[in-house]
């Protein structure tokens, strides 16, 4: 069983439930296809991608030996192996934490959420369970892909353990607005295991930018293109909606015993040429069955002429008996099927026929078949893969499907009539426009449905997952290559001490002082004057100071030090303490007052910001602002500037949490050309944390060494970690003084 020792990596499907569960009827153990779009999806990954699946089989074995025949079965028959989890753990983290909590809040059912401290203790120790079984089966080359919400700690667990390793994590429902999700006590622990993976992956994009918002209000962190930097990983969110397995469905569909189950059905069902109508949901208060039925009763009332012309099938599934809500629901659904029926039906007639079980998939292709309508009306579902099925069923093209707008599936299914389950006279009107659409248009839409999910199939969805995993791990990679390591650092002293005349630009904020909460907190100490001193006092060293910041600041602070300072990004330099402030030519800030106002307007709209102005610059720092509403209103501002100074000669620039305007052609890359000029120099180092720094990078020599402190993309060579991790890199440098 154990598998450490083989080094071809494998594909492990971690998911709560297993594609099997176990059940014992009789004394005798059975099993079955799991229940739910989920189980689908990892059959289907099954029969794409060599993989083992671990997960809870839903049964507690009664003793050693049952456990070890379970076992076995599962292994050697499924690929599946199982995670005990005794009942009074799955009452608290099954039925408690992750159907009590998490599966309303994200459903934005923030009423019907329990929070209780001990269910929470209980998620957690589950997922420690999961995780015990995952490293004794598996090692650090493997591709681990996580499901779903019951196990949303496991991600940051594997990474622990295996810091390398390829790890993704698919949320099989929504992920709910930003302050929907914040009502959640352990948000934050949520987030944070989440972050472990390396692929965060939705069925909606609507899913994955509620996710990145959420990140960046609680934690802190911004995205770029859904790429988050978390320390020194970049971990991706995206959209893979998720399709059916279409080839399968015409295979079924061509199966003799199947095909003799819809012409039976077709003869039984369509002999008095009534109109069926079909839904198949768990019963879950997610599904809208008590507003669908709702529905359906406005429409019988304002529809005297459809009475005896159509039967509603409509299948529930029992599911998660044993919370409240979902019993709670079962006696609403049968009082209402009762009302419906006793008051519309006659004899030979009743409008709703209600089956409340579990049909296997093959049971359900002949309804699906024959239905000439599918209600698929969820409040809330973070795919429905019960319409993608409908869809995929009828060959013929013919039938409509009238599908809720808040189904992740809406996203895809644009051709259906699409529905807001809330609006009682909606429905019903969709219904009717259903029942008489003309057989032209029935097949205008479902043509192009069909198509979709034929190009976009569940192997499809399970493909594109997985190559974005090792995308992302190159990405990774290539960061990882860049990073001034033991052997780099080695080189640069080494050419170092073999040069005489060497050039070391150093930029000051976030390179050699950590940002503070105000920009004139950022004094030098003590230990960075001492550092400065001793390489600019080095007769083969020429040092500068490349920053931002005002000419009057950096003289205040950095006098004491014979260096070059270039302030203002380079509208003004000072080339030694022997020489006055030279200013950029052409440079005027009259410019100033006029955009004065806008950016105090945004410092007054955005409490914790700030306007800055320099002798030839203005800028907004937000780095102590709410970091979403931050992020909103300098993406505002900057579009407005860039538009508002159009064929002016200024430019606007978006700095590391500041934007800034200065006359064009003033960038820090320009204003050192006075000393990149001289041609003398047999070593430079250019070490900058920000965007404006990237205009230094862009204009060394490809020997330099430039660095970039921080991850992410970047023209220097090599980054580092931290100010500290430059300093103790400039500290080496100071022991060198020839
Ligand atoms: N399903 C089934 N038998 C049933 C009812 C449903 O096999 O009696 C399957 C159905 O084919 C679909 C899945 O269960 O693949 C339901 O997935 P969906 O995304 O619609 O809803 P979920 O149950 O995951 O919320």
């Amino acid at each position: 069983m154990r598998r450490k020792n083989n080094t071809k990596s494998k594909i492990i499907i971690i998911s709560n439930r297993l594609p099997v569960t176990v059940s014992k009827r009789k004394g005798t153990l059975k099993v079955q296809q799991s229940p739910g779009g989920l189980a689908t999806g990892l059959q289907a990954i099954r029969k794409e991608k060599e993989a083992i699946f671990i997960g809870w089989p839903g049964y507690w074995p009664v003793n050693n030996k049952e456990k070890r025949f379970i076992e076995n079965n599962l292994i050697y028959h499924h690929q599946c192996y199982p995670v005990f989890i005794p009942p009074t753990e799955i009452n608290k983290y099954y039925y408690g934490f992750a159907n009590r909590t998490l599966w309303p809040l994200f459903h934005y059912f923030s009423t019907y959420c329990a929070f209780e401290k001990s269910e929470w203790e209980t998620y957690k120790k589950v997922n420690q369970r999961f995780f015990q079984k995952v490293i004794k089966l598996a090692g650090p080359e493997d591709i681990f892909w996580i499901h779903d919400y019951h196990l949303m700690l496991l991600p940051s667990l594997i990474r622990e353990a295996f810091p390398q390793s390829s790890v993704g994590f698919f949320l099989h429902i929504p992920f709910p607005s930003s302050e929907v999700f914040r009502i959640l006590p352990w948000r934050k622990e949520v987030l944070e295991g989440l972050l472990g993976a390396d692929l965060l992956g939705f069925h909606a994009y609507e899913y994955v930018r509620h996710f990145l918002s959420s990140v960046l209000r609680l934690l802190g962190y911004e995205h770029e293109f859904g790429a988050i930097q978390v320390g020194n990983r970049t971990v991706k969110a995206e959209s893979f909606p998720m399709g059916v397995d279409f080839q399968q469905v015409e295979e079924l569909l061509e199966k003799p015993s199947i095909k003799n189950e819809i012409d039976k059905l077709k003869d039984e069902m369509w002999a008095d040429k009534k109109k069926i109508i079909l839904s198949v949901d768990r019963l879950d208060y997610t599904k809208g069955i008590p507003q669908r039925l709702k529905g359906i009763e406005l429409f019988l009332e304002k529809n005297p002429k459809w009475h005896n012309r159509f039967t509603y099938i409509m299948l529930c599934v029992p599911s998660r008996t044993k919370v409240n809500y979902y019993s709670l629901l079962k006696e609403e659904v049968d009082s209402l099927v009762g009302r419906i029926n006793g008051r519309f039906g006659r004899l030979g007639w009743v409008p709703i026929y209600y089956i409340y079980r579990f049909l296997p998939f093959e049971k359900l292709m002949p309804l699906y078949s024959v239905a000439d309508v599918a209600l698929i009306t969820p409040l809330r579902d973070g795919m429905n893969l019960v319409a993608k099925e409908f869809v995929a069923c009828k060959k013929d093209n013919r039938g409509v499907l009238v599908l809720s707008e808040t189904a992740g599936a809406a996203a895809e299914l644009g051709e259906a009539l699409l529905v807001n389950v809330n609006n009682r006279e909606d429905m019903a009107d969709a219904l009717l426009q259903a029942l008489e659409m003309s057989e032209e248009e029935q097949v205008r839409g479902m043509e192009f449905m069909r198509k979709r999910l034929f190009e976009n199939d569940v192997f499809q969805w399970a493909r594109s997952f997985i190559e974005e995993i090792k995308e992302v791990k190159k990405m990774q990679a290539h960061c990882e290559h860049r990073k001034l390591n033991e052997e780099w650092g080695k080189r640069l002293i080494c050419d170092f001490k073999k040069s005489k005349n060497r050039l070391l630009l150093l930029d000051y904020d976030g390179t050699l002082i950590s940002f503070t909460k105000k920009p004139e907190q950022a004094k030098p100490d003590v230990e960075l004057i001492r550092i400065l001193l001793s390489l600019a006092n080095n007769p083969g060293n020429t040092l500068v100071i490349v920053s931002g910041r005002d000419r009057k600041t950096l003289e205040q602070w950095l006098g004491e030090v014979p260096c070059g300072l270039l302030a203002e990004h380079g509208a003004w330099i000072r080339r030694s303490p022997d020489h006055e402030w030279e200013k950029h030519k052409g440079l005027s800030g009259e410019w100033k007052e006029q955009l004065k106002p806008i950016l105090k307007n945004y410092e007054i709209r955005v409490p914790g910001s700030l306007v800055e102005e320099k002798e030839y610059g203005i800028a907004w720092h937000y780095r102590n602002a709410n970091p979403e509403l931050s992020q909103l209103k300098s993406s505002e501002l900057f579009d407005y500037l860039i538009e508002f100074l159009a064929n002016t000669d200024l430019q606007v620039m978006h700095g590391n949490k500041v934007i800034e305007v200065r006359v064009f052609g003033i960038d820090k890359g320009n204003g050192l050309m006075p000393w990149l000029s001289k041609n003398k120099w047999d070593f430079i180092l250019a070490v900058g944390d920000d965007w404006t720094d990237e205009d230094v990078f862009k204009v060394l020599p490809s020997t330099a060494y430039s660095i970039k402190v921080g991850y992410g993309q970047s023209q220097a060579r090599f980054y580092l970690e931290s100010p500290k991790a430059t300093r103790n890199l400039l500290v080496e440098l100071t022991k060198i003084q020839k």
